[in-house]
């Protein structure tokens, strides 16, 4: 069922997005399909469909879906893309990604995260995600190289352990600046002369934080 038949929330959700400047077709489908009510806590259920981050479990946020829709966009998707998210968090841009892409390859710290992802994921019925219990800042070598690379939480700069793994014409998209307060969206292309790299807008990210977390 499309959103033009949908609740009305639904139908907001969209004008909002198209309000704040998202024009991607594509774009817009994917965020149209993935229920995110499916991705929220119970009990927020209802503010699913506002342009708003949420608490999720393990003291992480769901991001707000403008912030979803514009790295996205920013993402350029294509088909046949290998896509890797650093922080998996509810799984929720990991599956708005899945709609655009080929594979997906989502990593996150926290072992709750994953396994609740990963399980919510199965069930929604996405077959090109895989989730993976790891740490963005080290990750294995044989995970390989991608077309595309997002990172949803912030990091004071870009590893070079991260833009390595760029296939030549890749995009990495990653929150850039302090843990507290305001980071900068950074979008860098990776060139056969090297990185290109571009400042985009302000955003709120939770800390990129190093090791699999202690607690689960
Ligand atoms: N993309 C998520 C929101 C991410 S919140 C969504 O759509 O719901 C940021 C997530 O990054 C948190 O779950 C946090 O635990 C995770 N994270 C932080 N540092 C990390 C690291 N070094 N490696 C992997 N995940 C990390």
């Amino acid at each position: 069922m499309s959103s033009r038949q949908g609740p009305p929330e639904k139908m907001m959700f969209q004008l909002t997005l198209r309000r704040r400047g998202i024009s991607n077709q594509a774009v817009l489908r994917a965020l149209e399909e993935v229920p995110r009510e499916a991705f929220v806590a119970e009990a927020d259920r209802d503010d699913a469909y506002r342009d708003s981050a949420l608490g999720i479990a393990c003291g992480q946020t769901i991001s707000q879906p403008f912030v979803v829709a514009y790295m996205t966009e920013q993402l350029n998707l294509q088909k046949q893309h290998r896509v890797l998210e650093i922080g998996t968090g509810s799984g929720y841009q990991a599956a708005v990604l899945a709609k655009l892409a080929g594979k997906v390859l989502t990593v996150e710290r926290f072992r709750t995260l994953a396994d609740t992802a990963r399980l919510r994921l199965e069930r929604l019925g996405f077959d090109n995600v895989e989730v993976m219990l790891g740490d963005g800042f080290d990750l294995p070598a044989n995970i390989g190289s991608f077309d595309r690379i997002i990172v949803t939480a912030a990091m004071a700069q870009i590893p070079e352990n991260l833009t390595d793994r760029l296939e030549t014409n890749g995009i990495l998209i990653a929150p850039v600046g302090p843990h507290h307060g305001v980071q900068t969206l950074v979008r860098i292309v990776k060139t056969a002369s090297g990185l290109e790299r571009k400042e985009l807008v302000d955003v709120r990210f939770v800390p990129a934080l190093p090791g699999i977390a202690r607690e689960l």
